[in-house]
């Protein structure tokens, strides 16, 4: 054993010593190109992670690498450490507005107004009339009272902060009362009960999980109601032997006991998505023509935006609002605003369905969709891949309009192994993202971008290339 140790040991010692010294390495000329592209200090750093990394493996038994095997380790390196973990990512699911893939992707006018306003000043916080002082708060407040038809309005950093900043700000160690129907969890963390209970404000349940009645809500008012909530379902639906108050009932029923009556949208759409087929999604101008007194919705789910929350409604609610100091907390940005405001003129402008990308999804026509797909199988099949055009749903996604789809056509490829080739299509560059039925993989052209065809077929050619790899993990 000592012979053999003493021999492993002196070979071992022999490619140790192959291995460059840190410094000898960063006089390469390839180390000292990427020493001028990412600066000295992260190359120093990842050339002796590298180098770590080797005398371990070394040890271990390998051999020395080549020099250029080297080099290409602290490129890669590298590479890793200075590239964002944010990538873009080819969506072939179908799901639209996808909450886990970034929800809405945005419109070229959007993105051409959060550019402008990230790249320089601006009148943010300024009065340019006066030259003082002014409010953030402002900007998109007309157009979103045109668009709704509220009084008021105000933007906040997204719809979960602006439910808390409502009940915080105006029901905080009162009582507050919702059905029991409505006691959703919308995904993400974000439990109508826990909202409650971080808000001070106290959840009296009214009615059943099926059915309530306006008499469980006039039943439950006490000296200590302040609050009406109605919360939309989302993601999920009530079928069967089922009941719900309608938000014009609850408003009678608050304006004659003085309570206030709050909306809870949460995806809310300006534009009726009965038109596209599809059931009929609640809709801001609704609820604000109903009478709710503040109404919130997301900013980035039907609407097609940035991330953010929006209130509308009361002028003096809206102002308590403003005033609270959580609101502070809740603040959007200046990119935020400028997009936000970019996307809503498109609803102005009467285009929404053109421009904003999650509206020419929705109303991407079948013609449309079969022909891109017809397209896709072509050139799959010419690569020599049994792709075929099949037909399926697609769905719109982010809580709104749950069990309802779209008919759409996808590209089938069946594979001895769909989830292996779904894992290596995952991990391409850029990667993506498709759906498993049975032992079918399916691309579904409704959310591939314009402009993404080539990529995503070069893509999937290279993953079902690489099969047989790993097949069974
Ligand atoms: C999505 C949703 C929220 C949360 O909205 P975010 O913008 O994701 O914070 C709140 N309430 C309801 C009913 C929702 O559907």
């Amino acid at each position: 054993m000592t012979d053999t140790d003493g021999i492993l040991s002196r070979r071992v010692r022999a490619e140790l010593r192959k291995l460059p010294a840190v410094d000898k390495l960063l006089q390469e000329p390839e180390i000292q190109a990427l020493v001028q592209e990412s600066g000295h200090e992260v190359v120093v750093e990842s050339a002796r992670a590298v180098l770590d990394e080797l005398r371990g493996r070394i040890r271990g038994g390998d051999p020395a690498p080549a020099r250029e095997a080297l080099i290409v380790a602290v490129r890669e390196r590298l590479l890793a450490v200075t590239s964002p973990t944010l990538r873009t990512v080819i969506n072939a699911t179908g799901v639209i507005i996808h909450t886990n893939l970034g929800r809405a992707p945005l419109s070229a006018a959007t993105l051409a107004a959060m550019r402008e306003a990230g790249g320089a000043y601006n009148n943010l916080e300024y009065n340019l009339a006066v030259g003082e002082r002014g409010s953030r708060y402002e900007h998109a407040e007309t157009l979103l009272c045109r668009l709704t038809g509220a009084e008021a309005a105000l933007l906040v950093n997204n719809n979960a902060g602006a439910v808390l900043l409502m009940l915080m700000a105006l029901a905080q160690g009162r009582e507050v009362i919702i059905s029991r129907g409505q006691l959703v969890e919308i995904g993400g963390g974000f439990r109508v009960p826990d909202v409650m209970a971080q808000s001070g404000a106290r959840l009296v349940e009214v009615g059943t999980t099926n059915r309530t009645y306006l008499r469980d809500y006039e039943q439950a008012i006490g000296g200590e109601t302040v609050l009406l909530l109605r919360v939309h379902s989302s993601n999920f639906r009530l079928i069967g032997f089922t009941h719900e108050v309608s938000l014009g009932e609850l408003v009678a029923l608050g304006r004659e006991r003085g309570l206030m009556v709050v909306d809870d949208l949460g995806s809310g759409s300006l534009v009726d998505t009965a038109q596209f087929g599809l059931a009929h999604e609640p809709m801001v101008q609704e609820s604000v023509a109903a009478g709710a007194d503040l109404v919130s919705f997301s900013g980035d789910k039907l609407l097609g935006g940035p991330q953010a929350g929006i209130i509308v409604g009361r002028a003096d609610l809206v102002a308590r609002l403003k005033r609270h100091p959580l609101a502070r907390a809740l603040r959007v940005d200046k990119t935020t605003i400028a997009g936000v405001q970019a996307n809503l003129l498109h609803y102005v402008r009467g285009e929404a369905t053109r421009e904003i990308p999650i509206w020419r999804m929705i109303a991407m026509s079948q013609r449309e969709i079969e022909s891109r797909a017809s397209a896709w199988a072509a050139q799959l099949a010419r690569m020599g891949l049994p792709a075929v055009v099949s037909e399926g749903r697609s769905t719109v996604g982010g809580g709104a309009l749950p069990g309802e789809t779209l008919p759409t056509c996808v590209v089938a490829l069946a594979a001895p192994s769909p989830d292996a080739l779904a894992k290596r299509l995952r991990q391409a560059t850029p990667p993506v993202v498709a759906r498993i039925e049975g032992d079918r993989l399916l691309l579904d052209p409704r959310t591939v971008l314009p402009g993404q065809d080539d990529d995503l077929l070069c893509r999937v050619h290279e993953a079902w290339q690489a099969r047989g790899e790993g097949e069974d993990e």
